[in-house]
Parts: C-alpha cells; structure tokens; sequence
C-alpha cells in the first residue's frame, strides 16, 4: 500500500471497508448498551475467540529461522537428490523445540530437543526432522503416545511425575541409551546454537544409476558445544523462560549467523542384513568405526521470521516429505512418523496446511487433493479425476520403486529381528564406559540419583537400580548407593526429567 492511497487515518476490517473505532463500542448512550450491530467488535471477540491453534502434541515450546543450505561436496556417487549437488543452495526454514513442555514452559529444563528442517528444493519440499540426539527412546511407533504421555502429566493432579518416567522407561528398556544421552551433559545444551542435530533415523538415498545406501545425517555446530549445569539451567528458567528462543532471535539480529556442517554415514544396501546391530532401530547409533562420517555441506541460518505465528507456529514438517534420490526405510518409527506428521498438521492447523506460504514449495503443485476447509490454490476447471481424457496430467509409475525394498513374510507383531551385537543396554554401557569421563560420568549418577529421589517408588526404584546396573555395573552401583543414603542433590523441576 503506497502513502497515497493509504486511509488518512484509522484501520480497516477484514473486508478491507474502513473501522470505525478500534477504542470506543457502540452504545445507546455514553453509558448505555452495546449495540449488536456493532459488526466491529463482533468480529474482533470472533476472531480473538479463535486466535490460537491447539500446541503442538509434543514439541509445543520452540521457535526458528530461515537460512541456506549450501552443498560443498560431491556425494552424486550416493544420491541424485538436486538439494545434495555440489554447488547447489537451498533456502530452508529450521525449528528448534523441547519436547514434553508447553508452549510456555522454560527452555531450559533437560529435555530432548527438535531439530526439524524443511529445505525448499528444485523437485519439491524436504523435510528432515530429527532431534539433538542421534538415538530415541522406544523403536515403535506404537509405543510412542504412551512415551509422551509418561513425560507430561498426571491425569489428576496435573503435575508432572517422575515416578511416572521412570516407570515407562524402566519398563522399557530399549529407552536405556536415550536416557544416559539425555541424563548426560547433552541434555542440557546453553543454546540451540551450541548443539549438534541428527536426522536419528535410517533414510534411503539413491544414485542416478538406481544404486541404493543406507544413511545416517549429522549436523555439527560450528559455534562449538555448549551446555548448561543444573543449577546454571534452574536459574536461567526462572530469569528467562525464553532464553534459546531469544538467543536465536537475537543472535540472527545481529548478523551472528549460527552455521552447522552436514554429514551422512552412509551404509552399502546390502550391508543392512549383516550389520552387526539392526540399523533401523532407533534406539541404536552406526558407530563412526563403522561407516565414518562424509561431509556433505553446510546450513546456516540468517533471516528471523518476520512473523512468529505465521511462520514458525504454522510450519509444518513432516519426516515422510522426500524428493526424489531420497526415500525412507524399515524404521518402524520413521513409517510411524510419516503418517503421524501430517495427520498432527491436519488437526493442528487445518486440512489446506500445504498452501500456506511457509509450507508451501517452490515448485508448481499438480496435485489431486481438492477443496476442504480454507482452500486459496486451486485447479480452475482443470478435471479432477484420473485418468482423463482432458490435457491435465497425472503419475502413473508402476514397477519395482526406486527407493524401495524387499519385504516378504506373515504379518506379526513382533520386535525387530535381533543382529550379532544387539541388546538394549550395550550402546548405553559404551557411551557410559568409553565416552564420558570420570567428571561426566560423576554428573550422570548425581543427575539419575537426583532424579530418582524426586518421588520415585517401590517397585519403579528397584527396576530403575537394576537398568542403571544393566547399563553399567559401577554405575548402576553408585547411583544405588547415592539414592539409599539420599545423599544426592535434586534437580530442579523439570530438569530431572525428558
Ligand atoms: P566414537 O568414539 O567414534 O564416537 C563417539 C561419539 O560420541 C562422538 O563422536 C560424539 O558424537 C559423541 N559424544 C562425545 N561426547 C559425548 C557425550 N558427552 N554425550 C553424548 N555423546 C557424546 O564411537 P562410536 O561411533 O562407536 O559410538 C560410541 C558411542 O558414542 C555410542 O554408543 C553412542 O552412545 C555415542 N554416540 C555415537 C554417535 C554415532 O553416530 N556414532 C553419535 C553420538 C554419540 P558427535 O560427533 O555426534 O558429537
């Protein structure tokens, strides 16, 4: 809107037809009654009735920026993807998130955070949402509603429960490594600059020749790890709840553009089946021994949203978004997510979610998906049927997919097939035994003590000793010990727990 045509004075409705006050209703009289054809301020109630969407079931707390992803390296010998070409940039939006508190909850306490990307590519829009951790707490998806609602709160008092986390995840035991990750120093990190993401799940990538791998994505932070210590956390959640939020916000402001630099593992097809742990099971990490990281490029982020609710509220990603060169794999908690994701945006934000201009691709859309509440693209009198005999055009590939693979067998419920070395607590043991040091391993017994005391029970506690033990003998031991002689400190609220 140019200063000339702009009204002299005052706002308009949303028609566009001028407001007559924004300050005073209309009444019968200066102190008489509102008039019910003061349109006006019937549509302001309406519509501020209606300004919040339902938070997001986990992930409510977070915020993002928008920035490029740049392409370094030649990994053209692994995937066709256009985003992944040497040479080539990418805008994408990035959104950082705790997981089991509310959209007001502090940024601070220890949890798992999100780490979701959408990449704005050539063929369409990439999504890879994953956390700051490389591994998750459980490896199907139907276990995951009753892992969230372990960590958020008690159906009577409202409170949060450690006694509650401690019973799923005892009870659980393939939690055993995300829980040392997070019970360690990385479950507190001082900003989401100063932490690294993981795409944590298994995804596909294919050659232009058809020739498939395995791959695993890494982000390290080139701002350097940073984290807090309990108290330093505490203290920071009752100061500023919106510390990581604003970090981020401001950080960008002042032209500190926060930078990470992308690698893959990448596994042969066939090594899959002789791996010596199930490399589609979350809970479990491909040791770096293994398959070495490659570096492939780097994302940083340079423009803050210039609307909050519009762009990072209403962002939606969804881990089952690929591009061709790009597929998913047998995690089961990855198939889990890619139907969840945007079934989690239909409910959240609404049917049309994909024509918001956040969400929405570069690219031209051609899709058969019509009408529904808020519709603003659409086809004209295009036909909305396949096939048709009009010039609309529709897919039609048949045949083996590229980016898929054999699966033949009953149908079951059943855990994953079990490789040479997989258990549920030797990954913890050697990231207890061979990663931390003495001072982190002294911060994982105080933390795990502490947190047990926080009104954890007969038979959660003795369940929680013998994991503890399970992961690490010593360990095991000393957490026992410290909780029997009550001789650890307690976290704060919320830093005991995931
Ligand atoms: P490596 O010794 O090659 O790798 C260990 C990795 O652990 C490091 O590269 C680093 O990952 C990460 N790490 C370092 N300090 C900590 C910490 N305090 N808390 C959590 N992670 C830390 O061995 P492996 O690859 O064989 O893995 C050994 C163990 O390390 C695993 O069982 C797993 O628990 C942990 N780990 C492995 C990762 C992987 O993808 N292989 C990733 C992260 C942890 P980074 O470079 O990503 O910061």
């Amino acid at each position: 809107m140019s200063d000339t045509d702009k009204p002299a004075t005052g706002s308009t409705m949303s028609t566009g037809a001028p407001a007559p006050s924004d300050r005073n209703s209309l009444t019968i009289g200066a102190n008489g009654p509102i008039m019910l054809h003061d349109v006006h301020f019937l549509e302001q109630m309406a519509h501020f009735n209606r300004e919040k969407v339902p938070e997001r079931q986990p992930h409510a707390k977070g915020s993002g920026a928008f920035g490029v992803f740049e392409t370094t390296e030649d990994v053209s010998a692994y995937t066709k993807a256009a985003l992944f070409q040497r040479g080539s940039q990418t805008e994408m939006l990035a959104r950082f998130s705790t997981v089991a508190g509310e959209m007001g909850s502090p940024d601070t306490w220890r949890d798992v955070r999100g780490f979701s990307l959408k990449f704005y590519t050539d063929e369409g829009n990439y999504d890879l949402v994953g956390n700051n951790t490389p591994i998750f707490f459980v490896r199907d998806p139907m276990k995951f509603p009753h892992f969230i609602r372990s960590q958020k709160r008690l159906p009577d008092s409202g409170l949060r429960d450690n006694h509650m986390q401690w019973d799923f995840w005892t009870n659980n035991p393939e939690s055993a490594h995300q829980v040392t990750y997070l019970m360690g120093p990385r479950g507190l990190p001082r900003t989401w600059r100063h932490m690294n993401g993981y795409g944590s799940h298994t995804y596909m990538w294919i050659n232009a020749s058809g020739e498939r791998f395995w791959v695993k994505y890494h982000f390290h932070t080139e701002q350097g790890m940073e984290f807090f210590n309990n108290a330093e956390a505490a203290n920071m959640a009752g100061i500023d709840a919106d510390y990581h939020r604003r970090d981020l916000f401001e950080a960008i402001a002042r032209g500190e553009h926060p930078s990470w630099i992308m690698s893959v593992q990448v596994m042969p097809y066939a090594d899959a089946a002789t791996y010596r742990f199930n490399p589609f099971d979350l809970t479990k990490i491909w040791s770096h021994k293994d398959y070495p990281l490659i570096k492939v490029g780097k994302m940083t982020l340079n423009r803050n949203p210039e609307n909050f609710f519009a762009q990072i509220e209403q962002a939606a990603f969804s881990p089952g978004n690929t591009v061709p060169g790009i597929g998913l794999s047998p995690d089961k908690m990855l198939l889990g997510r890619a139907f969840a994701y945007n079934d989690a945006q239909r409910n959240r934000i609404g049917t049309n979610f994909h024509q918001l201009p956040v969400n929405r691709p570069k690219v031209p859309v051609n899709t058969y998906m019509f009408d529904g509440q808020m519709t603003y693209e659409h086809s004209g009198n295009a036909p909305v049927y396949v096939p048709n005999s009009g010039d609309r055009s529709w897919a039609d590939s048949t045949g083996k997919m590229e980016d898929g693979w054999e699966a033949d067998g009953d149908m079951v419920r059943s855990a994953y097939t079990l490789h040479a070395e997989d258990d549920d607590f030797g990954q913890p043991g050697t990231l207890v035994r061979e990663v931390f040091n003495d001072e982190e391993r002294a911060q994982l017994v105080e933390q795990v003590a502490g947190s047990l005391l926080g009104g954890v029970r007969s038979p959660v506690l003795e369940r929680a000793f013998e994991y503890w033990r399970n992961v690490d003998a010593e360990v095991g031991r000393r957490i026992e010990e410290k909780v029997r002689s009550g001789t650890a400190s307690q976290p704060a609220e919320g830093m005991g727990e995931a």
